[in-house]
């Protein structure tokens, strides 16, 4: 990635874009701080061995892996280009392109409580994915009035719609990220979540695929024909700006690459430009792995100390360790902003 637009934000997350020496001052600096000891001729000899180490690591062909995974399907909303079916179709035809299995988790008032809706989560498992729970009307679980009963009742009601399917597991993704506004209800959920053989369905690698979306479908609304390029190409500096943002965050907390687990949803920006998000992907030299296989690294075990749990859980792991400001933090939370200005600014 060229693009330069967000390293004001990120100076040291364009890897390709900066000398070896800088990352691995980068990482002595803020992973492995210099002791007072070491300074001067000492320093640049460290300085040289940690670049040759990073170069080392950062070409390792296995490196770094990333799983799929897709929020809020099926959906049965209209929207412009393709039918509901259409979209689902495409979503799996790139995946199947690049032999990709991932994961969908389905929140069943979106399509799945009527049988043609239930017929496309069907063809992800029916496809090899897993099928996963997301509730059923994807309640806020940080709303105070909303109690730790309900969501509780949101999923055995959604496990009793998906659990017929091919590809069923119980994996539980948390509705926006959100584990409970309280420590009550985030450990009411934790020990239900265990009692019922349940997985936290984390999320590492968080999108704002969602705004985009919106853009794509406000644009399309207005003009159908409308020129889609600099639509398309947001969307990949966003993810690919994401994906290195919570690769060099996993480094900082964990020392390594974590298998990301990346959220994207079931879309019309997906069904239109999934095979060019998962191409850019391996094109950069990321390996793809399934979400079973990422979730059996040890770090998909933690649970994050923080009153109102939730979020990536490289974020939440930052701010539970009282990184709460970290630098460039506002690129992992910012909604897509940059991109919806940026589109904004080029009459979008
Ligand atoms: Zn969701």
């Amino acid at each position: 990635m060229k693009d330069k637009h967000w390293c004001g934000f990120w100076p040291y997350l364009s890897l390709e874009a900066l000398p070896v020496l800088d990352f691995a001052q980068y990482i002595h600096r803020d992973v492995m701080p210099m002791p007072t000891l070491l300074a001067g001729a000492i320093h640049r000899i460290v300085a040289v061995a940690v670049a040759i180490l990073t170069t080392a690591f950062m070409s390792a062909a296995h490196a770094q892996s990333i799983a799929f995974t897709f929020d809020d399907g099926p959906q049965l909303n209209q929207t412009p280009l393709l039918s509901p079916a259409a979209r689902n179709q495409a979503m799996l035809a790139a995946l199947k392109k690049h032999n990709v299995k991932g994961a969908l988790f389905v929140t069943v008032n979106n399509g799945a409580d009527r049988p043609e809706g239930l017929a496309l989560a069907k063809a992800w498992g029916d496809a090899g994915h897993t099928v996963g729970n997301h509730t059923m009307t994807h309640p806020d679980f940080h709303n105070a009035t909303y109690s730790l009963a309900q969501y509780q009742k949101e999923l055995l009601d959604c496990d009793a719609v998906i659990r017929t399917l091919p590809g069923y597991r119980k994996w539980f993704r948390f509705t926006y990220l959100r584990e409970g506004n309280t420590p009550e209800k985030r450990d009411g959920m934790r020990n239900f979540l265990k009692e019922e053989g349940y997985r936290n369905a984390y999320v590492s690698l968080d999108t704002s695929d969602w705004r985009l979306n919106i853009k794509l479908n406000e644009v399309l609304g207005k003009n159908v024909a409308a020129d889609l390029a600099p639509i398309k190409r947001a969307y990949l500096d966003h993810v690919w700006q994401r994906a290195e943002a919570y690769r060099m965050l996993s480094q900082k907390l964990q020392g390594r690459d974590i298998p990301q687990v990346i959220l994207l949803h079931h879309n019309l920006i997906n069904a239109l430009w999934l095979d060019d998000i998962i191409g850019m992907f391996k094109t950069k030299g990321w390996k793809i792995t399934t979400p079973e296989i990422a979730f059996a690294d040890p770090v998909y075990q933690l649970q994050p100390d923080r009153a109102a749990a939730g979020q990536s859980l490289l974020l939440s792991m930052a701010r539970s360790l009282g990184l709460n400001k970290f630098e460039g933090w506002e690129r992992l939370v910012d909604d897509g902003e940059f991109e919806i200005a940026a589109l904004k600014a080029q009459g979008y």
